[in-house]
């Protein structure tokens, strides 16, 4: 019989932190949930308390505390509420969780998912941006305190199931060549550049292939996304940024392959959900059943390639000068960019307007350090701050 799990799910309200528990609920006799968090969606994170049962629920304030105590008094659930980043760090660190599903968007993640590297547990990442920001630090934690890291993002997922087992980080002892990392194009993959000015967030966050978060379904449209995990692959695997390639493939049926200096190539096949590769972290290295159909190869028919435009996605280009620089960009890159989608989601800039922000801000903080996690604090607020001036800068123009 499989051991138990216990586990925490940060940002289980969210597009990832769902198909967690979707996963989960599959598995009783496998899966026990320690902690759930949420932002919004309150009344949602009350029914999965009713449901998993956690020892205990964390959201950012005081009123949303007061709104989830209340609905789960009055369906008779014992979970205890707690506030606040301190509380999110300790779910995420606490003695008797034995793995993290680290869910949370954006930079708001890093300090609960480093807790949860720096507490030695097995780390499931969805949340790139943490290890965007920081990731020499964040690989340093995991190394240091023996954290097990699982990519939940398809692609690494993927490129971590076409690595030999035990792969150390080391591309050249392992005979790795390149990484490709596949990118269905996003909803705009086709149009003229020309016509992308002005795009409104409901045509952006209408993708293809994937059903996601709002600010990553933006991501995808801009091709941040691809770029973002570029940076993340880096990291991940320690493969220099030329040795990783993009790869439109519009069919999202590949999720990313390694090639070998043999000539082979290993990819990584599934339907688009990413509930496969949840399943694969959770229960790694055994295998479960996520609830995904098998893949009907037939039906599909063919899969296609082409390289990335990258006049189309310039944001693209600007994550690989970020991860060439090193340093404190990457962590402006993200910071700029989490900036300039928030704003576009608001209506305050245009679509195109996101990679001129972000590529003004980079120029005006070249240079950038990473050396502490109080650094690299300072260096993402000194980033929103000027993006935040650029937006206002633009509504005013
Ligand atoms: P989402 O917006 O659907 O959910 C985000 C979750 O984080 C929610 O539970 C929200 O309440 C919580 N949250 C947001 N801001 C917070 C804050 N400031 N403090 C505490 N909690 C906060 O996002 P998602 O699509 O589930 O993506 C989550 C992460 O996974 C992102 O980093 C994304 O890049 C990554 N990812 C997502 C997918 C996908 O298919 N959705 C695929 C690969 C990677
Ligand atoms: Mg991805």
């Amino acid at each position: 019989m499989a051991r138990m799990q216990t586990l925490t799910v940060l940002g289980a309200t969210g597009s990832i932190g769902e198909s967690t528990l979707d996963v989960i609920a599959r598995h009783p006799d496998r899966f026990r949930v320690f902690a759930l968090t949420g932002r919004s969606r309150i009344e949602r994170l009350a029914e999965q308390c009713v449901q998993f049962h956690p020892r205990f629920a964390v959201v950012p304030d005081a009123a949303a505390a007061d709104r989830l105590a209340a609905l789960l008094r009055a369906a008779g659930s014992t979970t205890e509420v707690r506030v606040g980043a301190e509380a999110l760090a300790a779910v995420a660190a606490a003695p008797e969780v034995d793995a993290v599903m680290a869910a949370i968007v954006g930079a708001a993640g890093l300090g609960p998912t480093l807790a949860a590297a720096r507490a030695g547990k097995r780390v499931l990442l969805a949340n790139k941006e943490a290890l965007v920001m920081a990731g020499a630090l964040f690989m340093a934690a995991v190394d240091q305190a023996g954290a097990e890291l699982l990519p939940i993002d398809s692609e690494h997922n993927a490129v971590f199931q076409a690595l030999p087992a035990g792969y150390d980080r080391r591309p050249e002892a392992s005979g790795v060549a390149r990484v490709l990392l596949t990118a269905s194009g996003g909803p705009f993959r086709d149009r003229d550049p020309a016509t992308l000015v002005d795009v409104t967030p409901e045509e952006a966050c209408a993708h293809p292939n994937w059903s996601m978060g709002r600010k990553i379904s933006v991501d995808s449209a801009t091709m941040m996304n691809k770029g973002l995990e570029v940076i993340e692959a880096h990291w991940l695997f320690g493969v220099a940024a030329d040795k990783i390639d993009v790869v439109v493939h519009r069919q999202s049926v590949i999720h990313s392959m390694v090639e070998y200096i043999d000539g082979s190539v290993v990819a990584q096949l599934g339907n688009p959900d990413m509930r496969t590769p949840i399943a694969h972290a959770l229960a790694y290295p055994e295998r479960i059943v996520s609830g995904v159909g098998p893949l009907d190869l037939c039906r599909i028919g063919r899969l296609d390639f082409e390289a990335p435009d990258l006049r189309r996605f310039p944001c693209l280009a600007l994550a690989y000068d970020a991860l060439r620089a090193g340093g404190g960009l990457p962590a402006v890159l993200n910071a700029a960019n989490e900036v300039a989608v928030d704003a576009f989601l608001a209506r305050r800039i245009g679509y195109g307007e996101i990679g001129g922000i972000i590529d003004a801000v980079m120029g005006a903080m070249h240079g950038a350090g990473d050396t502490s996690l109080d650094e690299i604090d300072a260096v993402d607020a000194e980033a929103r701050a000027r993006a935040w001036a650029r937006v206002r800068q633009r509504e005013v123009a």
